[in-house]
């Protein structure tokens, strides 16, 4: 297999979550895969070349037990195939965290603000910002690398800014920063939240100069690149990817992972190959950094 096959891809174990986020993304559809089903989607995906998966939801704490989720990412780890949990981190606490070190790649709980009040209109319980950032703090000392997600919208626009220096000081690994926008399925989602593209490309100037020099890992994306360039899958193993029309993010549904082959994938007019792999290749340096 060439380096060039080895991708990364999204896996949404649940469509459930306890959250009501204005942004979110989430599916909105597909039955949970079981454990055994969960493994057979997982194996599938390793022999097209994927070599990191990030498991995400809805809430990803919500599928099954929590047992069930380490011993996938357990189950994962023993293929070869790095894994990342992007979670709330509201069903988990610092003995969750102890059980995870040993398997899991990188931990990933969102905060978009560090400003209680904008994270309140963002639609995130009040409790959210001072339970991710103790588990950031036990997971740090755990020796567990932690990622942040920021989506930017009008709300914590100018806040962002602030989380800079916040950020680097407080030994992030990586910093995902997304420019908001609307999923064609959730039409009650509020086209207020949106930020242009020269504000976004602003703030993108803005947080590169302050972390410049800096050893936090900085992806900033903004609504071109989130086009055309993802593989999703839903909880019961269907590959999506995206297209954005008329500022909406569309989901466009390609195949049941246990039905297709990758080159389905591949030959799939909505897939650009060459977004795919800039974004989402894991060689093997990436791979050890476990950037992708
Ligand atoms: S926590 Fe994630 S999945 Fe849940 S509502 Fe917020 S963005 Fe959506």
């Amino acid at each position: 297999m060439n380096q060039q096959s080895n991708f990364s891809a999204s896996w949404s174990l649940t469509t459930a979550c306890n959250y009501k986020c204005k942004y979110c993304y989430r599916y909105t559809s597909g039955k949970l895969s079981s454990y055994e089903e969960a493994k057979g989607i997982t194996d599938k995906l390793y022999s097209w070349g994927c070599r990191k998966l990030s498991l995400a939801g809805g809430e990803p704490m919500l599928w099954h037990s929590k047992a069930e989720v380490i011993d996938l990412i357990r189950y994962l780890k023993l293929k070869g195939i790095k894994t990342e949990l992007i979670t709330n981190g509201s069903y988990l606490t610092t003995s969750d965290l102890d059980n995870f070190k040993d398997v899991l790649d990188i931990l990933t709980i969102d905060i978009d603000t560090l400003n209680n009040a904008e994270q309140v209109l963002l639609g995130r319980p009040v409790s959210h910002l001072s339970h991710a950032l103790s588990l950031h703090h036990y997971a740090r000392k755990s020796g567990m690398k932690i990622k942040l997600n920021t989506v930017v919208t009008s709300i914590n626009l100018v806040s962002i800014r602030e989380m800079c220096e916040f950020v680097k000081k407080n030994g992030y690994y990586r910093w995902k920063i997304y420019q908001y926008m609307p999923v064609v399925e959730f039409t009650e989602k509020d086209d207020s939240l949106t930020v242009s593209d020269d504000d976004f490309e602003d703030l993108r100037k803005y947080v590169e100069d302050q972390l410049n020099g800096s050893e936090v890992q900085l992806v900033i994306e903004n609504n071109d690149q989130m086009h055309n360039s993802y593989m999703n899958i839903t909880p019961d193993g269907i590959i999506h990817t995206n297209k954005i029309e008329n500022k909406r993010i569309i989901k466009i549904e390609i195949g049941r992972v246990m039905d297709m082959n990758f080159k389905n994938f591949t030959a799939n007019e909505f897939v650009d190959l060459v977004k795919f792999y800039k974004y989402h290749s894991v060689t093997e340096e990436r791979r050890e950094s476990c950037f992708a």
